[in-house]
This record gives C-alpha cells, structure tokens and sequence, in this order.
C-alpha cells in the first residue's frame, strides 16, 4: 500500500517544534515527500511540480497554531490547494442543453469507456432531469460498437437512431441532427468512432461531424488509470477539437485518481463527470472534495483536515476577538471576514444571525452586496501592500489607483471598501469595550 502523505509528514516534522511560522526549510523538506506522493497518485511530473511551487509559496511564513502539528497544517494546505486546482475557478455551470435539440459530442480513445458513458449520461438526462435524448453511434468501423449502443439504449428506454449500413460518420451525425428536430428531442448524444491511439484520420472525422453538429457540449472521455497518457489524449482533443468538458472513467479502480489534477491542470476543462463502475447507473457528478482525498491516499484525510481547519478557524476567531477588543482591525481582518462569509453563504446572512450586528447587515443590503462584491472586496485587499493591509489609512490617491487597477476595479470600489471598513472598525471598538462577556463575545459564538 501507499504511504499516506500525513505518515511521510511526521517523520519530516518529528523534529520541529509545534509553535512559530514554517519557514523555507521545513517546507521544502514536506515538498519533497508531497511531490512523491503526488508522482505515486499518478500526476504527471510537471503539473506535479508546479503544484509543489504553488503550496511552497503559501505554506512558508504560514503560522503553526497551537493545536495542529506541522505535518497536518502542511496536509490541509495541500488539501486545499489539490481542490482549488481541481474545482478550477469558475463555479461549475450546468451541462449547455437549454436549446433543443442540444448536441452533445462523445469524444475519446476506444475502450476508454465512451459508449458505456454515453450510455450513462443519457439514462441521467433521461431519468433525472426528464429530458427526451437520442443517440447515436458513429463508429462506422466498428458495427459491434454500434449494436452495443442500441443494446444499451434499449436497456434504460433511450432512443437509438437506426443504424443504416454503409453510411458515413458525417451522414449519420446529420441524421441524427434533422431526427432529433423531427422528433422533438431535447439532447442527441453523437458516440463518435474511438481509435487506439490517436490518429489523422480519426481527428478529421471528428471535426467534420463537430462542424455539421456544432455541439454545445463536447466531452472527452477518458480513462482515469492511464496518468501521464490520459493529459497527452486531452491535449490533442483540445488542441484539435476543442472539448468543454471531461469525464474520467474507472475511478472505481485501484488508481488514486491523479490524473484529474493533471488533467484540469493543463486543459482548464472541468470535470464533469466520473465512471464508478460498469454499471450503467455507475456515473457521478465531479467531486474535487472527494479526489483530493484519494489523491491525497488516505481515507481519513478529510476528517483530519477538517478538524485541523475547525480549531484553525476557532484559534483565529479567538486571536481576532483579541484584536477587537483592543480596538484593532485592519484589512487582514477584514479579509478573513469576507472569506469567511463568502463560505458561509454571503455576508447578508451571516451579518443577520449575529446579535448587534443588524446595523452592518442593513449597510451591506444597502452597498448591494452579493458573492461577486465579496470576492471584488477580496481581490481589492489582496492588491494592496502588506503595510496598507495593515494601515489602511495611509492609501492616498496614487495608492489607491495602484490598489484598485491590481484588482481591475475602479477607485470607487475602493473608496466603498475603505467606508465599510472604517464603519466596521468603530463598531468593532465600541463592541470591544463592552468587555469580554459583552456582545462581541456572543456575536462570535
Ligand atoms: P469505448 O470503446 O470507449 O466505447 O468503451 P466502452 O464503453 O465499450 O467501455 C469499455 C469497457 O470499460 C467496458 O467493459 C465497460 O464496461 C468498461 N467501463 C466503462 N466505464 C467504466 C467505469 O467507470 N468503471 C469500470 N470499472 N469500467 C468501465
């Protein structure tokens, strides 16, 4: 069996002393032990590489709390950083299959799983969101691949265009086109012909029916076990395609999954979807949560970050608790507070559960405040200096333009940020002063 990455962490940190920030050494000592890990789950060497830069420059100068070891902050970091690469940055929108009939091109290798996915995919279209799909198999070459199709369509009440013989990839991709209007189908799912490796000839087949079908969605499938192979697959199909999306078969297997972080590393392409058996009901929807632990190689990594991040998050509130209620609170905080909201469900629902803060929730209904300001409110602090991070007051107008371009925002922005940071500030003195058992005490809770 694997190592797990935490067991390899103890041994690296056994020696330090739990208090104090990590410094450079420590850091690159775990990087090691991370990059192992990663190469043994399968992540190609030079996403894996830059992952490990991208963790170094956020776990030096981090500062070891009080009740989480080294190891484990260096885990969570990891852990966190494993699902932010994974999720990507934009939130996950539905499949584009608003506009009937809405074409979805199946692309990919033979035998990474395709058929059965399409299969797969059209059930869940079917079953879960009630839509009406057909689909077609394209695989000229392979009449067996064919008849597995309409098998499989017959198997779940999924209509299968008729196959006629003789006919081309680009001839039965227009079928398909003109049966789906005539027969008031909202998807067709066109299973293209799938090679061993890939070739000429395959590519330009696939872009001449992507070209008649001009599909909103096309999704590349791909064998979760096959690492290194499976990013150089989506590459082309990127580079000669152009797919929207990725579905990852056997992640039912033995494989610890990474070639999702290299894949949705070097495409950008989202994950959609992942195979979790041969079963046809065997399709899940994309979790970054559950990859990053498996990538990680341990069962129990989640609940251990998780408790690390819950006394993390308790040792912060508390030394923030401390800060107020001497009258400090700079963007840092500030920052930590939006962050938080952000995760909690936005600031208009966090402000209005806590008792005495009903005044800033109003103010922040006013500002017109929804996700999008919070992370504009985030990006604006994060442009700034670690000296105007902790002195807002200095921002002049050069600083401020300086601040507000970093984010692509306007000075106006800023001015909006700086306000509801200085009203924020003489409530969280007035707040303070009431004393420990006083209101900022409960608010926290
Ligand atoms: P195609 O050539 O790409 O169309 O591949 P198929 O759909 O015919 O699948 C090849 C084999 O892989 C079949 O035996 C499938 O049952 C199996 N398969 C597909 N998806 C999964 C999966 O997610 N997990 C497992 N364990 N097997 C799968």
């Amino acid at each position: 069996m694997f190592e797990s990455l935490s067991e390899r962490l103890g041994g690296v940190f056994e020696r330090l002393t739990k208090q104090g920030a990590l410094t450079e050494a420590d850091v690159s000592t775990a990087m090691r032990e991370v990059r192992v890990a990663l190469l043994e789950a399968d992540v190609s060497l030079p996403v894996a590489r830059d992952f490990v830069a991208a963790v170094q420059k956020r776990a030096v100068g981090q500062e070891v709390l009080k009740s989480v070891t080294p190891g484990q902050l260096v885990v969570k970091i990891v852990h966190d950083e494993l699902i932010q690469v994974l999720e990507g940055e934009d939130e996950p929108e539905a499949l584009k299959i608003d506009n009937p009939p809405a074409p979805i091109l199946m692309v990919g290798l033979q035998g990474s799983g395709k058929t059965t996915t399409t299969a797969k995919l059209a059930r869940r279209l079917s079953e879960r969101e009630g839509k009406r799909v057909l689909m077609a198999s394209l695989d000229t070459n392979r009449p067996a691949a064919m008849e597995q199709l309409a098998i499989l369509g017959q198997q779940i009440g999924v209509d299968t265009l008729p196959i006629v013989k003789g006919e081309s990839a680009v001839q039965i991709a227009k079928r398909a086109k003109s049966q789906a209007t005539l027969g008031g189908y909202d998807v067709y799912m066109l299973d293209t012909a799938g090679r061993l490796h890939i070739d000429e000839v395959l590519m330009d087949e696939v872009q001449a029916v992507r070209d008649i079908a001009q599909p909103r969605e096309t999704l590349l499938v791909v064998d979760g076990l096959t690492g290194q192979d499976a990013v150089n697959v989506a590459t082309e199909f990127e580079d000669k395609v152009g797919i929207s999306g990725v579905v990852l078969t056997r992640m039912d297997g033995d494989g610890r999954g990474g070639a999702a972080l290299s894949m949705r590393a070097i495409t950008g392409k989202p994950i959609r979807f992942v195979g979790m058996g041969e079963k046809i009901d065997a399709l899940e929807t994309f979790e970054a949560r559950r990859i990053a632990g498996r990538i990680l190689g341990m069962g129990d990594i989640v609940s251990l970050v998780e408790k690390a991040q819950a006394t993390i998050e308790a040792e912060q509130a508390e030394r923030m608790m401390k800060r107020f209620q001497k009258g400090l609170f700079n963007m840092n905080d500030l920052r930590m507070q939006l962050e938080q909201m952000l995760k909690m469900g936005g600031m208009q629902g966090v402000m209005g559960m806590m008792p005495g803060m009903g005044k800033m929730a109003k103010a922040a209904e006013d500002a017109g405040f929804d996700d999008k300001i919070l992370r504009q409110q985030i990006a604006l602090i994060n442009s700034m200096t670690k000296k105007e991070r902790a002195n807002p007051q200095i921002m002049q107008a050069s600083r401020k333009r300086r601040v507000a371009a970093g984010a692509g925002l306007e000075v106006t922005d800023l001015n909006r940020l700086l306000k509801m940071h200085r009203q924020m500030s003489d409530t969280m003195k007035k707040l303070g002063k009431m004393g420990k058992g006083g209101m900022l005490k409960q608010a926290m809770r």
